[in-house]
């Protein structure tokens, strides 16, 4: 197998407003840990001229091509009849195929749609890859001297018949040394802060790629190490170790580990339980938590108390408190915290109130003032004051983010301050 490949996502939806290519990054990553660099991508629609010529186009650029999508029972779906014409094979009928899908519909209560049965055809002399996750199976040809892989469009779809399908077959052909990527996670911390601590280490690697890159509430450090999977395992593990010496506890996970699974891990631990009053956030910190798997071990509720009355009747903040502090405030947040904790008898509790804008900011609280409290069953009180930097969305997620940094400190017993 050389060492180039080209990406090819088909779908008219891609060409559009609303959707975009992710399959093509995944793939990317993919190819690189086997060796493979990407030497060009493209998105067609589903017109038949069109994918034809792009076809032709992405065989040209490299001898490896993966194309997405286009592999559904609808008239619009044509990546496999195009390939086929491409090459000038024909399509067959497989019965296997056939009773499999038929058998698949069964399963589910319904009869087979007739437009389905055109799933069943594979191209003439091509590998079939088989889709547990859905309908339409995938494809290997091998032909004059290229190799082209289809993959369904689904992400979810695509990345299972990519790792249990294709990836198997295609590495058979690498001498398995490849790029290996590693990404390590910090949040809270401004990245000039984390390029300040990273820095040393990677000076020290020139000849390692490395990138610094921030998202709101979030920094990652990503390098990568190029060999057979053992060898690079064993350079990323030195270098991540230099890194968290540097940024110590900073670090919260790595690769696909997120922050609101990394503090869920130690609230389940630690047989803690959770819950929230969320006032400019509007739920969003409850939907990162519900975000995980499992997270019912710990997370009993929350509450938008988003206007002053619900603040009062369901948080039990003080009447006084939001005439004489207003609902953005030290005071305000930490009894919505404490309201919080008992309205759902949790051990550790957080509320978030601030000012998300873009209107109702003022030059004692313009927008971006964000207050965040913790309360917790053994004593523990703790409140940020922050000024966030840009809009709406950006001041949202970064107010997320921060709320779990602080709760993650409490629960790995890092809190500077607080206990009262
Ligand atoms: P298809 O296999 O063409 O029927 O695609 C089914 C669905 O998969 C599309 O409606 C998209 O939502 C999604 N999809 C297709 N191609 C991609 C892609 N390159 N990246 C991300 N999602 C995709
Ligand atoms: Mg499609």
């Amino acid at each position: 197998m050389s060492g180039i490949a080209s990406i090819l996502a088909v779908g008219t939806e891609l060409l559009g407003t609303t959707r975009l290519d992710t399959n093509s990054l995944f793939l990317t990553g993919e190819l690189a840990a086997l060796g493979i660099r990407v030497v060009r991508k493209a998105c067609v629609g589903d017109a038949w001229d069109e994918l034809v010529a792009e076809i032709r186009a992405a065989l040209e650029a490299a001898p490896l091509l993966v194309i997405t999508g286009g592999l559904g029972p609808t008239d619009d779906d044509r990546t496999k009849e195009a390939v086929a014409h491409v090459f000038g094979r024909a399509l067959v009928r497989d019965e296997e195929i056939l009773a499999r899908l038929v058998e698949r519909f069964r399963k589910r209560g319904i009869t087979m749609p007739k437009v389905n049965e055109k799933q069943a055809d594979v191209i003439e002399g091509a590998v079939v890859l088989p889709n547990p996750r859905g309908s339409a199976p995938g494809y290997l040809l091998e032909a004059g001297g290229r190799t082209v892989v289809l993959l369904p469009g689904v992400p979810v779809e695509m990345k299972g018949m990519w790792t249990d399908g294709a990836r198997p077959l295609l590495a058979r052909g690498t001498d398995g040394r490849g790029l290996h990527l590693r990404i390590l996670k910090t949040a809270g911390l401004p990245e000039s802060l984390v390029e300040e601590r990273a820095k040393p280490v990677y000076e020290a690697h020139p000849d390692v790629p490395f990138t610094i890159l921030a998202s709101p509430g979030e920094v990652l450090l990503q390098f990568a190490a190029r060999g057979t999977k053992a060898e690079a395992t064993e350079l990323l593990d030195r270098l991540e170790s230099d890194f968290r010496k540097a940024l110590g506890a900073d670090i919260f996970g790595r690769d696909e580990e997120t922050l609101e699974g990394v503090v869920g891990d130690l609230l389940r631990t630690r047989s803690f339980t959770l819950s929230l009053a969320e006032s400019c956030t509007g739920g969003g910190l409850a939907a990162r938590i519900t975000d995980v798997p499992g997270s019912s071990d710990y997370f009993l509720g929350a509450a938008v108390t988003y206007a002053n009355e619900a603040k009062r009747e369901i948080a039990y903040v003080a009447e006084e408190t939001l005439l004489r502090h207003g609902a953005v405030s030290e005071e305000s947040a930490r009894e919505m915290a404490a309201g919080a904790r008992r309205r759902f008898s949790s051990t550790v509790a957080l509320a978030i109130t601030g000012v998300a804008g873009p209107g109702g900011g003022t030059p004692e609280k313009p927008v971006g003032t964000v207050h965040i409290a913790l309360d917790a069953a053994d004593g523990t009180r703790a409140h940020r004051k922050v000024m966030l930097p840009g809009e709406r969305a950006m001041i949202r997620r970064w107010t997320t983010a921060l709320a779990l940094v602080l709760l993650r400190q409490y629960l790995m017993g890092r809190l500077e301050t607080g206990r009262t």
